[in-house]
């Protein structure tokens, strides 16, 4: 197994920037999760890494290589796409063994190897099968096992996990992070799915119009996030965002209020946003807190978000689902400034932790 780096990749398709200086470094044995919306470059990049598409400009390195001049079938990654791309008329055990094979590697090792990758993902017993006879995740199993079979040195994984039902997905997922765990592979997994991305990443890469904004492991990019775009992409419902006036040596942000800390007096000589998560908002009792009203109760399982109005502003609360509210009540709703997160308005910038 070996790392991974992009080091200022640009790729255009026309007039479409589809990556605009692309840095990131995948270390050897973990799992690397790309996040972004859709359109930010994600899939290009892996394909760029696997030799299916070539960069305009800049550098992948593979165990340190330059691999800019290395065919594909020559770069030992494999690639996991999210439509398994298996071949109708193989059966399973061909499908799994068509890249040794391509390879040349000899009968008894590809067989070996066939087998060895059909049972760590469990699908030993449909090799006879073709693919049409397979459920969704069955395939997806299959696919993985084409890509095992070949002990490569980094496995790219594109949204393997998209076409599967709730259900399957969840199991599946979990069945890829031990197999990661087991085999202590190098795997760059993209998805625009966050929950995805904060289970399973030893580190997430958040993306944005073909950069990458942010890097950390997932507690970095839901605590300490590095902008806007960052705070308002982790976490579901999306971070509150509330423009910051300052007066009589306080903060004001929609109906909450704080006093200047030390660092906030420097920070606010420019214009402020004040991010606070619908999880970090929370109902406050007797004359506490800051008075909303409830606009609408959306009730999700075992959590409830609360739709609220106040001071022009609408704010998105996550409460216990037992928690008895109704639209049209007036709550009053307290948050500790710690749990609030200052950006610079323009650039979007964190304030956390700069003077
Ligand atoms: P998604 O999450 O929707 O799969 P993504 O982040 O993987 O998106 P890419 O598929 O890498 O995004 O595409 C990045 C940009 O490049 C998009 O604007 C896309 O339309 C464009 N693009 C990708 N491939 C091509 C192509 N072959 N020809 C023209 N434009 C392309």
């Amino acid at each position: 197994m070996s790392g991974l780096a992009f080091e200022g990749v640009h790729k255009r398709y026309g007039g479409v920037v589809a990556l605009a200086g692309f840095d990131l470094v995948v270390r050897e044995g973990e799992l690397l999760v790309l996040l972004g919306p859709s359109g930010c470059g994600k899939t290009t990049a892996l394909r760029i890494a696997a030799g299916l598409e070539s960069a305009d400009e800049g550098r992948v390195l593979i165990g340190g290589n330059d691999v800019g001049r290395v065919a594909p079938a020559k770069r030992n990654v494999s690639m996991v796409f999210q439509s398994y791309a298996l071949f109708p008329h193989l059966t399973v055990e061909e499908n799994i063994g068509f890249g040794l094979r391509a390879r040349r590697a000899g009968r008894m090792e590809t067989a070996r190897r066939v087998r060895e990758a059909a049972a760590l993902v469990r699908c030993e017993d449909v090799l006879d099968r073709k693919p049409f006879q397979l459920s969704g995740g069955q395939r997806q199993r299959v696919a993985l096992a084409r890509a095992l079979a070949r002990h490569p040195d980094a496995f790219l994984l594109d949204e393997p996990l998209s076409n599967l039902d709730a259900r399957l997905r969840v199991e599946t997922r979990v069945e890829l992070e031990s197999l990661h765990r087991r085999l202590g592979a190098t795997m760059v997994y993209v998805t625009h799915d966050q929950v995805e991305a904060l289970t399973m990443g030893d580190r997430v890469a958040v993306m944005r119009d073909g950069r990458v904004e942010q890097v950390g492991t997932p507690e970095d990019v839901y605590r300490r996030p590095a902008n806007r775009f960052v705070a308002g992409f982790i976490g579901s419902p999306a971070m509150n965002v509330l423009p910051v006036s300052v007066k009589a040596e306080r903060l004001h942000a929609g109906p909450f209020s704080f006093s200047l800390r030390g660092p906030d007096e420097a920070n606010a000589k420019r214009p402020l946003d004040l991010g606070v998560r619908p999880e970090h908002l929370a109902m406050a009792s007797g004359s506490s807190g800051a008075a909303v009203t409830v606009s609408l109760v959306e009730n999700a399982g075992p959590d409830a978000y609360l739709y609220v109005e106040a001071d022009e502003q609408r704010l998105v609360v996550r409460v216990d689902s037992s928690t008895r509210v109704k639209a049209g009540d007036e709550i009053r709703l307290a948050v500790r400034r710690a749990n609030t997160h200052l950006f610079d308005a323009e650039t979007g910038e964190s304030l956390e932790g700069t003077p």
